[in-house]
């Protein structure tokens, strides 16, 4: 089972002091910033999943995450030596899809499948999945017929006749990755009926797109149906899916390969499960910067509170944190600071009694990932991207681990 991570040029600073918040002077971004395979052993994902989206943004939005001299320099040096591949301590493979999540209000996908494949192609992918079209909706019961099916019928064909000219492509040009087909559909039936076509046209690998929002016991369902038409050696690729419980499950139906960047982006988007264990989730800490926080500064205008007040109560709290890191005070202390500094920027949420569990079980002093080795508290404190990168990176280590443990095995080459 191979855990691909959708790249979002997501690095940090090894430079970056916690202490002063400073950088060092003479820092390239793109030369010292360090992906997770590079700070991680073992690196915590198979392989890298680009999207053209986030490299070259649509018409119509500017979704591109990647400044014109990133793109140029990937386009030019290639996807092995931009994203530093060989870098970690196992080489990693790269996929290449069309972020269709990016273009789902479009009428068609805004690339033609000469785009597409040449850039799989010029970046010097592993992988290249076929442009599509998701169909948002999920309804089991509607069957292809129905007038209330239009739109996910046409939505379907535009991805079926898509897969077909890519397929066309790549075998006409002898490219260099290997082609995966999508899947889109709104029921299992409908799933299935894709693979089935897809299968017609060659493909043994079809990527199966549109089921993040299902429920696992729809997703399965649908992997059911798939089963009564998949050939033996069709291998399916999960779009968006981490549920890693299930990942078993998955690969009895035939999953070879998934992708989810939900490690990642819970260190910082969830409400509670921030920090990862491998039983267990924690809440991080939230220390947030006095200039970095909008209901802060908008009290502070209003003269509510002053500047100096909040920077003093915001500095208390880290001071606090890291005294009780290192058994100079007690759980009661760091958590009144750190409640005291909450009370003025987050009156709403009282994440008092969350807060004491993470400080009492001390998760960051029990890890033995590199993040927390070398920034030990401070990977579990809520504030600014350096901090709340690593955590995440810190989560992606902890998923692989709780992935590893699910396969029982070290499943990677
Ligand atoms: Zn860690």
């Amino acid at each position: 089972m191979k855990f691909f991570f959708p790249d979002s040029q997501d690095q940090v600073d090894p430079t970056f002091d916690f202490l002063s918040e400073e950088r060092d002077p003479f820092r390239v971004r793109q030369r010292d910033d360090l992906y997770a395979h590079e700070l991680l052993k073992p690196p915590p994902f198979n392989g890298l999943l680009v999207s053209k989206a986030i490299v070259d943004g649509t018409a119509s939005s500017s979704t591109g995450k990647y400044t014109g001299p990133q793109r140029h320099r990937l386009y030019r040096q290639g996807a092995r030596e931009f994203f530093r591949l060989d870098n970690g301590s196992a080489p990693l493979k790269i996929m290449g899809d069309c972020g269709a999540f990016s273009y789902v209000g479009e009428e068609h996908p805004p690339y033609t499948v000469e785009e597409v494949v040449s850039f799989y192609e010029g970046c010097g992918f592993d992988y290249g999945i076929s442009v599509d079209h998701v169909i948002f909706q999920y309804e089991p019961n509607v069957l292809r017929t129905d007038e209330a099916a239009k739109e996910w019928v046409r939505r379907q064909q535009i991805t079926l006749d898509l897969a077909a000219e890519f397929w066309q492509r790549c075998s006409a040009s002898d490219v260099h990755f290997i082609p995966l087909g999508v899947a889109q559909g709104w029921s299992p039936e409908s799933y299935a009926y894709s693979v089935k076509k897809l299968q017609l046209i060659g493909y043994r690998r079809i990527a199966l797109g549109g089921m993040v929002p299902l429920k696992t016991k729809d997703i399965l369902a649908c992997l059911r149906a798939i089963d009564d038409a998949r050939e033996p050696d069709t291998q399916l690729h999960l779009l968006g899916i981490s549920r890693v419980d299930e990942i078993p499950t998955f690969a009895s139906h035939g999953v070879t390969s998934f992708d989810s960047t939900s490690p990642f982006r819970q260190a910082f988007k969830d409400d509670r499960d921030n920090y990862y264990a491998l039983d267990r989730t924690y809440v991080a800490l939230r220390v947030p910067q006095v200039d970095g926080n909008a209901k802060l500064k908008a009290r502070i205008r209003s003269g509510e509170i002053s500047q100096g007040q909040a920077m003093q109560l915001e500095r208390a709290a880290l001071t606090l944190l890291r005294e009780f890191d290192r058994g100079g005070v007690d759980v009661d202390a760091a958590l009144e600071a750190l409640v005291a500094y909450s009370a003025v920027w987050d009156r709403k949420a009282d994440r008092a009694s969350q807060y004491r569990d993470t400080l009492e079980n001390r998760p960051w002093q029990a890890c033995d990932c590199a993040i927390c080795n070398k920034a030990g508290i401070e990977t579990i404190i809520f504030r600014g991207a350096e901090r709340n990168k690593r955590r995440g990176f810190h989560n992606l280590h902890v998923f692989g681990q709780r992935l590893r443990r699910q396969l029982g095995d070290d499943d990677r080459d």
